[in-house]
C-alpha cells in the first residue's frame, strides 16, 4: 500500500486543519477526515454578519469577533486564498470595503500622535523620535546580521543557537532574496539565537533597542499576545518580524470583506472531504500501530473509527486530557499556557461611536490588566452608527488573573471615559488564546522536546503551538508538518 493512501485523522477544523487537509491533498493524499466540534469551520477566524444601517438603509456587514488581517509575509494563507477562490482586500482600499486605518488615543480621550513630530512638537518629543528612528534600523541590521535565520516558521534548534524552517521572507524586503524567502527552508547555526528565549524587554535592553517597543507593542500586546516582560522575543520577532511590522506602521495591511472565516469556508468547500461538523473529538487511542479516535455527534452518539495517522491542530494540554496521552506528552504539554483575551462587539447612541479604529496604548501594561487595549471599527464608512469590536486581556504572567465580569464592566469603563459609551452588546467571548511556553522553558529546549515527540504514536501535531497564534503561522506549520512527515 503506497503511503499516501494512508487514513489520516485531523483533529479541528479551523485554519491549521483545514491547511493541513488542503496541504494533504496537494501531496496526493485523499483519505482523510477532518472533526470539528463546532457547527462551522474556522475556529477562531469567525465572522458573523450583522445588520448596520447606511444612509437609512439596513446591509449585512460581516463582523470580526477573531482575526482580522494579513500582510504581505501571509504567503499560506495566499496559498489557501488561491486555493479557495477568495481573496482578500488591501492594502488600498476602496470605499464600500472594510478599512484598517486607525489613531492612538489617550484613556481620557484626548487623540494622541506619538509618531508625528510636528503635532504638539516638543523638543523631548523629536528626540525621542530620532532616538526611534535610529533604533529601528539598528534593530533591522540586528536581525539580518546577529540574529541571522530568525526570520522561518516555528522555534526548531533555537535554545541550541540553530535554525531550521521555512522561510518567512519576502523577496527584496529587509534583505531576502529569492532564496532566503518562502517557501525555502533556510538552515543554519547561529548561537546569538539563543537570545531570542528572552522575554522580549530584556532582548531589546541587551541589545540597546528598548524604544522600539513603542512600535511593537500595538500590534503585538493590543492583539492578545501578552506583555513584554513576559513573552519571549522569538514569539514577537516570529509573527512580527521586521518586514511585517513595518506594514503594520505603514498601515499595508490586509482584511477580507466577508471576514476571515471566509477564506476558510471556500477552502472546506473545495476539499474532497469537508470538514465533519459538530463532532467533537472525544478520545484517542494509539495501539497496535494504529490510532483509534473516538468521536461523539450533536446527538451525543459515539463512534469510534481506525485511522493510520493523526493530525493534532488543537490545544495539546486540552489534548492531554482526552487522549491517551504518554509520560511524556504529559510532562511537556502541561507547560503550555495560554493568553485569556477578552472581547466583544458593542453597539452606540447615535452620534457616540468611533468613526476610526483606536489604541489605548497606556492600558497595554499589566497594570492595567482587563483595561481596554483597542477598538475596532470595521466599516468606517458607514459613520457614526458602525458596531465596534473591544478587546483586552485578562491575565499576565506575575499577577492575579482579572475575571471576565471585571474586564467588561472595565472596557465599558473605558469606553465611556475615551468618549464612546457603549449601548448593547451584540456579542461577547473569552478566548484560549496564544498558547506558548514561558521563557525559562522555551530555553530549555521545550520546542526541540516536541519535535522528537512528532510522528511518535503515529501522532504529529500542528496549529498555533508550533509557531505563533495567528492564521499565517498557523496554516505554514500544517504546510511545514505534511511537507516534512507525510
Ligand atoms: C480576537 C482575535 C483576533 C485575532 N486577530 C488575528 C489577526 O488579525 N490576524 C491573524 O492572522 N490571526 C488573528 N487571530 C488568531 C487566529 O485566529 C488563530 O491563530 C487561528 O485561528 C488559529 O488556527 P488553529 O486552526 O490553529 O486554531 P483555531 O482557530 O482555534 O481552530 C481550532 C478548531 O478546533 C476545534 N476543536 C477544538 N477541540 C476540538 C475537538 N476535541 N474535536 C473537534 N474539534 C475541536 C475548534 O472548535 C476550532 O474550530 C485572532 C484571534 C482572535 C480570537
Amino acid at each position: 500500500m503506497s503511503k499516501n493512501k494512508d487514513r489520516v485523522c485531523i483533529i479541528g477544523g479551523g485554519p491549521a486543519g483545514l491547511s493541513a487537509a488542503m496541504y494533504l491533498e496537494k501531496k496526493g493524499y485523499e483519505n482523510y477526515v477532518i472533526y470539528e466540534k463546532l457547527n462551522k469551520v474556522g475556529g477562531k477566524c469567525w465572522s458573523p454578519k450583522l445588520k448596520v444601517k447606511h444612509n437609512g438603509v439596513e446591509e449585512e456587514r460581516s463582523f470580526e469577533t477573531g482575526a482580522i488581517m494579513g500582510a504581505i509575509t501571509y504567503h499560506a494563507v495566499s496559498e489557501m486564498e488561491e486555493f479557495g477562490g477568495y481573496y482578500h482586500k488591501g492594502p488600498d482600499f476602496k470605499p464600500g470595503e472594510p478599512n484598517m486605518r486607525r489613531e492612538f488615543r489617550k484613556t481620557t480621550g484626548e487623540v494622541d500622535h506619538p509618531f508625528e513630530p510636528k503635532v504638539n512638537f516638543s523638543v523631548k518629543k523629536l528626540l525621542g523620535l530620532v532616538k526611534l528612528k535610529k533604533q529601528m534600523k539598528k534593530l533591522n541590521k540586528l536581525m539580518q546580521t546577529k540574529y541571522v535565520g530568525y526570520d522561518c516558521y516555528g522555534h526548531l534548534g533555537i535554545a541550541k543557537g540553530e535554525y531550521y524552517g521555512i522561510s518567512k521572507g519576502v523577496e527584496g524586503y529587509c534583505g531576502a532574496t529569492k532564496e532566503t524567502s518562502f517557501p525555502n527552508y533556510i538552515k543554519g547555526t547561529n548561537p546569538n539565537l539563543k537570545d531570542l528565549a528572552l522575554p522580549f524587554s530584556e532582548f531589546c535592553k541587551k541589545n540597546g533597542i528598548e524604544e522600539v517597543q513603542r512600535i511593537w507593542i500595538a500590534p503585538f500586546t493590543s492583539f492578545g499576545y501578552g506583555f513584554f516582560d513576559e513573552i519571549p522575543t522569538a514569539l514577537v520577532m516570529k509573527y512580527l518580524d521586521v518586514t511585517t511590522a513595518l506594514e503594520f506602521v505603514n498601515m499595508k495591511l490586509w482584511t477580507w470583506q466577508d471576514g476571515t472565516q471566509e477564506i476558510y469556508e471556500h477552502v472546506n468547500k473545495k476539499l474532497k472531504h469537508p470538514a465533519k461538523l459538530q463532532t467533537e473529538v472525544i478520545k484517542v487511542e494509539r495501539k497496535d500501530n494504529k490510532v483509534y479516535v473516538t468521536t461523539k455527534d450533536k446527538a451525543g452518539k459515539e463512534t469510534t473509527e481506525e485511522f493510520d495517522k493523526l493530525i493534532v491542530t488543537t490545544p495539546l494540554d486540552y489534548f492531554a486530557k482526552y487522549a491517551d496521552a504518554s509520560k511524556e506528552e504529559k510532562e511537556l504539554f502541561s507547560k503550555i499556557i495560554h493568553e485569556r483575551y477578552i472581547d466583544y462587539i458593542a453597539t452606540f447612541d447615535e452620534g457616540k461611536s468611533p468613526v476610526i479604529s483606536g489604541y489605548l496604548v497606556e492600558n497595554m501594561v499589566p497594570e492595567r490588566l482587563g483595561h481596554a487595549m483597542v477598538y475596532y471599527n470595521r466599516w468606517q464608512h458607514l459613520g457614526n452608527d458602525c458596531p465596534v469590536t473591544v478587546y483586552a486581556l485578562a491575565n499576565h504572567t506575575g499577577s492575579k488573573d482579572v475575571t471576565y465580569e471585571y474586564t467588561q464592566k472595565t472596557m465599558d469603563e473605558d469606553m465611556a471615559k475615551v468618549g464612546f459609551p457603549i449601548k448593547d452588546k451584540l456579542f461577547a467571548q473569552e478566548v484560549y488564546y496564544c498558547p506558548h511556553v514561558s521563557a525559562k522553558d522555551y530555553a530549555d529546549g521545550w520546542y526541540d522536546k516536541l519535535e522528537a515527540l512528532q510522528g511518535k504514536n503515529n501522532t504529529f501535531y500542528a496549529g498555533e503551538i508550533i509557531s505563533f497564534g495567528d492564521m499565517e503561522d498557523t496554516c505554514a506549520a500544517s504546510k511545514d508538518i505534511i511537507g516534512r512527515f507525510f
